[in-house]
């Protein structure tokens, strides 16, 4: 019910644009079109949401206040998990229990900033310099206040589509922005039930204005409008670059969350079922699809075989298939294009002689599917080592001491996620220091916690989100200085 009425909104949305398909990648069948929004609706989009910030409706209501409309928001998703869950496992071909998982850490997400709406405070300091003009003024004191940027433009990819987009908002709002959100074009079904969630809870009108379209469209818009004060992108190295660009006409603050090459590093005395579980799940969960991947596993020369054994099986034991297929663990790629960019890395790697212990095939069936994918004999020079693939596909190398893989696994242009496995927790942690990652997990993997901040190093981002330090990035400093 709440599918089919979000396919009929979609199909109607105005813009003068191109119809842009949306298609099941589990199926290959057309979901809907809908119209390129393009720069009238970013123009109009921020309109609105300049009007709102400048109302004081929302960046001036008390704290306590907008906290208990995140609460709502939390206890509507919450309700509407299974629709929401429906609906992105339907867009994306992803499982509907890692849809549904997903789903709730969203609600989370809503609550855990509800909390900081009341705790956005600034410093205060009694002035102690006495050289200059400041000492020709006596009894002096300081403060700071915390301040929303104002409009914010949210642009995020298709890889989660509903998670993406709180993991954005929910912030945006805690600090009192107001903003313009453009979901990736393949997957903006779930946004426009949120857009309904948040007006049912009481965001005021014009606060969260949504518009759909193409990224060199509709989001190259948003990210060079004059209007914007800040863009918080979630997507590829690639675009962020250009979001960058963009945003130099009015220096728009920028934080960017990026991709990745994760290194997961297996020594000889890990727990090595556990390890080489949690790598492969690591890799081929949502087929590859996840910035934090573990897209090269390092395991240490004395367990090598053993490693490359385990995680080829498990390529080989994880059931693929569609959200309604019950037992699928895994779905497809998002679309044709992203089938083709992932084959093509795995091809260039045939030709320049890597090893495919198995996969490096799609599936012959209907769908985007590809074969989770193990290569062997992966040179750090290739394009394989060093590029975001974003697929089930992970290159295993030996390793045999601490110096050469840390030198490895620091190998590469990206800086997200990395993973140790080791009984010698003392080398963990020193290892962990050694890394360039903005988050490093030990004896455990994929996991994150919404008060921790998350970001990358190197070209994996800018900024952080999550946490305090999410929050923060919604809001200015201001100094004001006092003579009593
Ligand atoms: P993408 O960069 O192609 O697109 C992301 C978003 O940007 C989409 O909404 C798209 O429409 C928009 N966009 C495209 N061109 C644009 C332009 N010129 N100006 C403004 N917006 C534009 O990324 P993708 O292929 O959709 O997603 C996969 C990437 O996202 C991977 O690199 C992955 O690692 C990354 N990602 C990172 C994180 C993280 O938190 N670090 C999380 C999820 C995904």
């Amino acid at each position: 019910m709440t599918l089919q009425s979000v396919l009929d909104e979609i199909a109607q949305r105005p813009g003068a644009g191109e119809r842009i398909q949306i298609i099941n990648p589990a199926t290959e069948e057309l979901i809907a079109d809908f119209a390129d929004g393009g720069a009238e609706a970013v123009n109009e989009a921020v309109d609105r949401a300049r009007a709102s910030f400048d109302s004081g409706v929302w960046s001036h209501l008390p704290g306590n206040e907008r906290a208990k409309v995140l609460w709502r928001v939390a206890d509507l998703i919450d309700q509407h998990a299974a629709d929401l869950a429906e609906i992105d496992s339907f867009n994306t071909g992803m499982p509907y229990m890692q849809a549904n998982m997903i789903t709730s850490t969203c609600a989370e997400m809503f609550r855990y900033y509800a909390g900081w709406c009341t705790k956005l405070e600034g410093i205060a300091h009694d002035v102690q310099q006495t050289g200059g003009i400041t000492g020709a003024f006596s009894n002096m004191h300081a403060y700071t206040l915390k301040e929303p940027y104002g409009v914010v433009g949210l642009i995020f990819p298709w890889n989660g589509p509903i998670f993406n987009f709180c993991a954005k908002l929910a912030p945006s709002l805690a600090a009192g922005c107001s903003s313009v959100v453009k979901p990736a074009e393949e997957t903006p079904l779930s946004a426009l039930l949120l857009v309904r969630i948040l007006q049912r809870a009481g965001i005021p009108e014009g606060v969260v204005n949504l518009v759909t379209g193409y990224g060199h469209t509709a989001g190259a818009a948003l990210a060079e409008h004059p209007g914007v004060d800040k863009i918080a992108f979630t997507g590829s190295t690639e675009i962020g670059k250009r979001i960058v660009q963009a945003s130099a006409g009015n220096l728009k603050r920028v934080t960017l969350e990026l991709g990745g090459k994760s290194p997961v590093l297996i020594y000889d005395d890990a727990d090595l079922g556990m390890a080489t579980t949690m790598a492969s799940m690591g890799i081929f969960i949502h087929s590859g699809q996840g910035c934090i991947c573990g897209s090269r596993i390092f395991a240490h020369r004395k367990v090598y075989d053993q490693v490359v054994e385990s995680v080829a099986t498990m390529a080989d034991s994880v059931q693929l298939g569609g959200p309604k297929d019950e037992n699928a663990m895994i779905g497809p790629l998002i679309s044709e294009k992203q089938l083709g960019r992932v084959m093509g890395y795995i091809d260039e790697g045939k030709r320049d002689g890597v090893e495919v212990v198995t996969g490096g095939h799609r599936l012959d069936r209907r769908g985007y599917f590809v074969h989770p994918t193990v290569l062997t004999d992966v040179d750090p020079g290739m394009r394989l080592y060093q590029q975001e693939i974003f697929g089930p596909v992970v290159a295993v190398l030996p390793f045999d001491d601490d110096d050469e893989v840390v030198a490895q696994a620091n190998n590469s242009d990206y800086g997200l996620a990395a993973t140790v496995w080791t009984r010698d927790i003392s080398r963990a942690h020193r290892l962990a220091k050694r890394i360039q990652s903005g988050t490093v997990t030990l004896n455990c993997q994929m996991v994150f916690d919404h008060s921790m901040p998350f970001g990358g190093y190197k070209q994996s981002g800018w900024g952080y989100e999550w946490g305090r330090a999410g929050v923060e990035s919604y809001l200015q400093t201001k100094t004001v200085y006092a003579q009593l």
